[in-house]
């Protein structure tokens, strides 16, 4: 179910083509439809865009079997920028390669952006330092993170020591630097800048923690924001401001009604209503928003766009894993 994008023959808008050349009118029933499929025309990259955005997982702490772990793929040109490491996500970088985005094609993953250290974002950076690595991946991944993020690397390091050194010993063995991750602890602004991507970090409130990023980042021919976990703040619309595409967490108010009140101020502290968050969007004007990180708290997909909807007038997507725009 989670990989229907990919399962289409055409990208989405040569499907829209397609079926408006069959005679089949695209109302709204049938854009309903599509987009449930993960095949909405606004989900597709324009042609000829440098920029695709795969969201490699949309999922939460909750292990939800069809959504892995928070993780999204930037991908210019021939080079991804990964931002968060949720579980399962270079598996899903895989199915990405598979079906042609060769630049996810695990060993080269080269540079992940943590937004903060909450589990549930950073618990596949392991499998980002390793599988690629034993797949081939010569040099180390970059990592930029909150401070902190030096720490969680070496652990990772220190507590694969035995694993690293046989596979280095042994015979073809990988490289003796692939695994190893090169540490960027950074604070809000611009903190990376290369041929392709300029990425900003920008400090968000997220819960209690003193440091939670959301990212924005201008390629060629796309600005992008992620929120990452965050609750609603001024940032998000300063930051976007007309942007592409923002990708922005959210939860249920209908979800969030129905759940016991000793829960509920913590995730008013750490998280964004459905309806906070159309505000937020009408400030900021995206192209198109797209919900990830979703808690439902036992709602749906289509109650959610409702009550972003009752906000904001703009185009909205509940995004899913493996979808690209
Ligand atoms: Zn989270
Ligand atoms: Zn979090």
């Amino acid at each position: 179910m989670t990989v229907t994008s990919f399962h289409a023959p055409h990208a989405p808008g040569a499907r829209r083509r397609t079926l408006e050349r069959s005679g089949v009118r695209l109302t709204g029933h049938v854009l309903l439809l599509l987009a449930l499929a993960g095949l909405s025309p606004t989900s597709a990259p324009a042609q000829g865009s440098r920029t695709t955005i795969i969201l490699l997982g949309t999922g939460t702490p909750i292990p939800d079997p069809d959504r892995e772990g928070p993780g999204v793929a930037i991908v210019v040109d021939s080079v991804a920028y990964l931002f968060d490491a949720g579980t399962g996500i270079v598996r899903r970088a895989s199915a990405a390669a598979r079906a042609g985005i060769l630049a996810l094609q695990p060993p080269r993953l080269g540079h992940v952006f943590l937004t903060h250290l909450h589990s549930d974002h950073t618990l596949g950076l392991n499998d980002v330092m390793f599988t690629p690595w034993i797949q081939g991946r010569r040099a180390p991944l970059e990592v930029f993170g909150p401070p902190g993020t030096q720490r969680l690397v070496s652990s990772i390091e220190q507590g694969n020591v035995e694993d690293i050194r046989e596979r280095i010993a042994s015979a073809g063995g990988p490289s003796a630097e692939g695994y190893r991750g090169n540490v960027h602890e950074i604070a809000e602004g611009e903190v990376f800048r290369d041929a392709r991507v300029t990425v900003r970090a920008f400090r968000v409130p997220h819960s209690a923690w003193k440091t939670a990023f959301g990212y924005r980042i201008q390629t060629p021919d796309r600005t992008i924001v992620i929120s990452g976990d965050a609750r609603a703040n001024p940032a998000i619309a300063r930051e976007c401001n007309g942007c592409d595409v923002l990708i922005h967490e959210v939860y249920s108010d209908a979800g969030f009604a129905s759940m016991s009140p000793s829960r509920q101020p913590y995730h008013a502290q750490a998280h964004t209503s459905a309806t906070q968050l159309g505000e937020i969007a009408t400030a900021a004007r995206p192209g198109v928003l797209v919900l990830y990180h979703q808690l439902y708290f036992g709602s749906t997909d289509e109650q959610l766009l409702v009550e972003v909807r009752s906000t904001f007038a703009g185009k909205v997507v509940s995004g899913r894993d493996l979808q690209r725009f």
